[in-house]
């Protein structure tokens, strides 16, 4: 990420799912957590993942004086026309672990049969060089798959154990870190952010 002028980025999330994920993909630089520094997160009060990643990448770069990098994703499932999207990470409620979340997407996808249980991850990728910036880099991508029935599998976070990957035959909390990292939503968009970062040092 040459076009930053900072050797350290903050990452603006205390998810420790996605803090081993990026960190891992962007292992050639150095990544402090908001958590280490002590930053609280932000309230997502924005209506999409690009709104409320700008909201996460504004309120680390302000709090840390660094450039900052923020994550917003979910998943999106098409017969629940669309949740549980933006409010994933609560939906079923504020103090909701990632279990809860999982069986209450579970149980409302329990009538549908196999062939309608669409369902893909977004993530959208916010970096601002400064709390003030005027032109954050924004990076979005997506994972197509399905829903299984019941959760299979121990690695990753979240809704992992539900998302069926067909490429791989398995959910995707069965594929190795290091698979993952190459297949997922968040490695697609980490791989546009830095693709668009080099062309900025290109050009600048
Ligand atoms: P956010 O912190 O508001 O962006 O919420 C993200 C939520 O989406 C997480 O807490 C997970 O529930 C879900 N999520 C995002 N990415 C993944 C993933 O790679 N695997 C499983 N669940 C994910």
């Amino acid at each position: 990420m040459s076009a930053i002028n900072s050797e350290k980025i903050v990452l603006a999330s205390n998810n420790q799912g996605k803090i081993k994920e990026i960190q891992s993909i962007l292992n050639q630089h150095t990544i402090i957590t908001q958590t280490d520094l002590g930053i609280h997160e932000v309230e997502e009060t924005g209506g999409t993942f690009i709104e409320n990643a700008i909201l996460k990448a504004r309120n680390a770069a302000l709090h840390s004086n660094l450039p900052a990098i923020s994550d917003d994703s979910g998943l999106v499932v098409d017969a629940l026309q669309g949740a549980p999207g933006i409010i994933s990470a609560r939906f079923a409620g504020n103090q909701a672990t990632d279990l809860d979340n999982l069986e209450l997407v579970l149980q409302k996808m329990q009538s549908i049969p196999e062939g309608q249980r669409q369902a893909r991850f977004i993530c959208v990728l916010v970096l601002m060089r400064h709390a003030n910036d005027p032109f954050p880099v924004i990076a979005q991508a997506s994972w197509e798959g399905s829903l299984l029935t019941k959760p299979q599998g121990t690695n990753g976070f979240g809704y992992d154990p539900i998302f069926w990957v067909a490429e791989e035959n398995c959910s995707s909390a069965e594929l190795s870190p290091l698979k993952k990292n190459q297949l997922s939503h968040r490695a697609q968009a980490l791989r546009s952010l830095e693709q668009q970062l080099m062309q900025f040092s290109v050009n600048s």
